[in-house]
């Protein structure tokens, strides 16, 4: 019997799909390559420590996803306002750097302006690439000092090869006047996306994912997608076998989806070959004390390893036993890069002993290393021609590739619950249609 819809993956996209397919009376096939659901969006308790895929808090902009999510949680969320920094050469520099720039010594602080200065007098924004239009807006200073390593550091690929599709509202960039003022006096604003966000108060983020997976229906565990046969409409799958199918919704990654597509043409093939992306690699850390009393803290320096560290413990106090820390330390590399585990450990370590965050080894109760790769798709400037090629050719037989990495995009929690929605709704038309 050929299923209808064959579901990959069990992430917050995976599921939402599901969740509308079955609101209009149709039970799509799940799989899930892992024993557990939520993707990245999964909480594991270690002792009392509860650790994410690093802080994942939701950024709620739509009506009707904001309503679900609050339904789904039901009372189990906080609202909190955002108190994250910039960690640069010792000091503390409230977030963002280029609203702020009095907390740097006074010749950094000149440095940023004047070069601020000259790039509002030039007044020609470059639009070529992420680099260029960086300095272009803030100037060589604010670039120099932050935006430019910070970004390297994340993205880990040249930034001159970066387009500016993915930045939306993720790179906030304040009007002139406030980066004057900011530079002068120590006022502290919110700017940016993310200055207020909810988390679930018990149970970190997984909570969230688990509420869904009552709404997906049956979730086929330790079942992984290997090949596909696009013509043939036929996925073999660990665990299962050959799946025949009508349509596929896929939420793996989009360049793995068309590796595994056994009858992908080879100008398809080519297009994902040129997908990049970086890896994550997560360190999460269970720690006697509290260190801090920020959500998370940016690293541009190369001297420390972490990009970013962020405390679990200060969006919900249930993330640790009293008076102890749950924290996170996020190391990023290029996507077919690894990195020594032991010899990374040891690196945190000496970093978090140089900040002062902890004293001594035995401060640290509980470790976890987690990877997230795919992580950050990297918005080359051929990448949306790329994905149009292969969406175009997967969309005329019958799949659809939605969420984070099956869109091979820069998206949120909320975003791919409400792509999640929408491919279900489509699909389940093309159904009804028939
Ligand atoms: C470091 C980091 C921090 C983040 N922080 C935030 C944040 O603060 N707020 C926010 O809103 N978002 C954040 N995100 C983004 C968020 O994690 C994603 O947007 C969201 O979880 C993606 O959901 P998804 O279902 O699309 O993908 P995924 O969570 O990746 O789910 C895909 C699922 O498919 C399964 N799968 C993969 N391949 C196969 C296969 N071949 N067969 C079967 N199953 C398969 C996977 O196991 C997984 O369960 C962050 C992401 C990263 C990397």
């Amino acid at each position: 019997m050929r299923e209808k819809v064959l579901i990959v993956g069990a992430g917050l996209s995976g599921m939402s799909c599901a969740f509308q397919l079955r609101k209009a009376g149709i039970s799509p096939l799940i799989i899930e390559k892992e024993a557990y659901c939520g993707g990245l969006a999964a909480s594991f308790n270690k002792k009392g420590f509860t650790f994410d895929y690093s802080g994942h808090l939701l950024h709620l902009r739509w009506s009707n996803t904001t309503k679900l999510i609050k339904n789904l949680l039901k009372g189990n969320i906080i609202k909190i306002k955002r108190n994250s920094a910039i960690y640069f050469k010792g000091n503390i520099i409230p977030y963002p750097f280029q609203a702020n720039l009095s907390f740097l010594s006074d010749e950094e602080r000149n440095y940023c302006v004047e070069e601020f200065l000259k790039a509002l007098k030039k007044n020609s924004v470059s639009q070529r690439n992420f680099k260029e239009w960086s300095i272009s807006v803030f100037g060589k200073g604010i670039s120099n000092l932050f935006m430019l390593p910070y970004n390297e550091k994340l993205w880990q690929y040249p930034l001159n090869e970066m387009s500016l599709k993915w930045m939306g509202n993720f790179v906030p960039v304040p009007d002139p006047s406030r980066i004057i003022e900011g530079a002068y006096s120590k006022a502290k604003t919110i700017s940016g996306y993310n200055g207020v966000f909810y988390y679930p108060l018990n149970g970190g983020i997984g909570a969230l994912s688990k509420s869904l997976s009552k709404k997906a229906g049956l979730i086929n565990y330790g079942c992984e997608l290997i090949n596909l046969k696009a013509y043939k409409k036929i996925a073999i799958v660990n665990g299962i076998g050959e799946i025949p199918y009508s349509y596929i919704a896929n939420t793996s990654p989009l360049k793995e989806l068309i590796e595994k597509t056994l009858d992908a043409p080879e100008k398809i093939k080519k297009a994902a070959r040129k997908l990049r992306s970086n890896t994550v690699y997560i360190l999460n850390l269970g720690l006697r004390k509290k260190v801090s009393s920020h959500h998370w803290l940016y690293f541009p320096q190369k001297e420390y390893p972490f990009y970013r560290l962020g405390f679990y413990d200060n969006f919900s106090p249930f993330c640790a036993p009293d008076s102890k820390s749950s924290i996170y330390a996020e190391i990023a590399v290029k996507q077919n890069e690894s990195i020594d585990l032991s010899l990374s450990l040891k690196e945190v370590i000496a970093a978090l002993k140089k900040i002062g965050f902890i004293k001594k080894d035995e401060d640290i109760e509980e470790t976890q290393w987690l990877k997230a790769s795919p992580a950050y798709a990297f918005y080359d400037l051929g990448m949306e021609n790329s994905i149009r090629t292969i969406n175009d050719w997967l969309n005329s037989h019958g799949i659809f590739s939605f969420g984070r990495y099956g869109a091979w995009k820069y998206s949120f929690m909320e975003e791919n619950i409400k792509d999640g929605i929408e491919t279900g709704e489509m699909i389940s038309e093309k159904i009804l249609k028939k």
